[in-house]
């Protein structure tokens, strides 16, 4: 009997320290896993210092461009348009306003895709017109080395939006850190390059906060 309980004494002794070994690795393996996901994180962070969050063509229901021509090199200068339309309120109002800008450009203007390279709205969102590296149709004869950029909205008398100018800067800081954007790009209102309005006397006059990205 006395052996017996020896034997279970002992069998007793394995389990437990079994479950030692599997809670301290469990244990070890949960603390290095949390670690990795903080640093991960860190990273993360780091690298999306300048993050803009950019609703994509597929979620404001884009139609596909007809073709797409790349651009050579990162963009050298950035051209700041209006779309000369009334403000849209909220990413509903302001995703069909993009589809029925797309529309005008591919149909009634015959361009390959809508004209700009983003689009920002009045509550800061950003929107993906041709995206990054890609050659844009927005101002005649400047659209090879230069990425387009258009505030939804008529900034003859309206004031552009603190949120919508935060906005761009983020997207221009995020190019140059991508590679997109040259980093002494130079920037300049549609006006500069061509005899339009474009974009707008109120917008126009608050360019010099958008140059340079620090
Ligand atoms: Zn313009």
């Amino acid at each position: 009997m006395a052996q017996k309980g020896m034997a279970t004494n002992s069998f007793t002794l394995q389990i437990l320290h079994l479950e030692i070994f599997v809670i301290t690795t469990a244990n070890y393996i949960f603390t290095y896993g949390i670690s990795q996901l903080l640093c991960f994180e860190y990273a993360f962070d780091r690298s999306n210092r300048f993050s803009v969050t950019i609703v994509s063509r597929q979620q404001w229901g884009a139609a596909a461009p007809k073709k797409r021509e790349t651009l050579k090199g990162s963009a050298q200068r950035v051209v700041i348009h209006h779309t000369a339309l009334p403000r849209c309120k909220g990413q509903k109002e302001c995703m069909d306003c993009l589809v029925s800008i797309q529309r005008g450009h591919m149909k009634d203007r015959g361009f390959d895709d809508i004209g700009y390279n983003f689009l920002v709205g009045g509550d800061g969102a950003m929107y993906e017109g041709r995206g990054w590296g890609v050659v844009g149709a927005h101002a005649k004869g400047n659209n090879h080395d230069s990425l387009g950029i258009a505030f939804m909205g008529n900034f003859k008398n309206d004031t552009p939006s603190t949120e919508a100018m935060s906005s761009v800067k983020k997207l221009l800081q995020s190019g140059v850190s991508q590679g997109f954007l040259n980093p002494k790009f130079a920037l300049f209102g549609h006006r500069d390059l061509g005899d339009t309005e474009c974009p707008g006397g109120k917008l126009y006059a608050a360019l010099p906060q958008l140059r340079g990205t620090t």
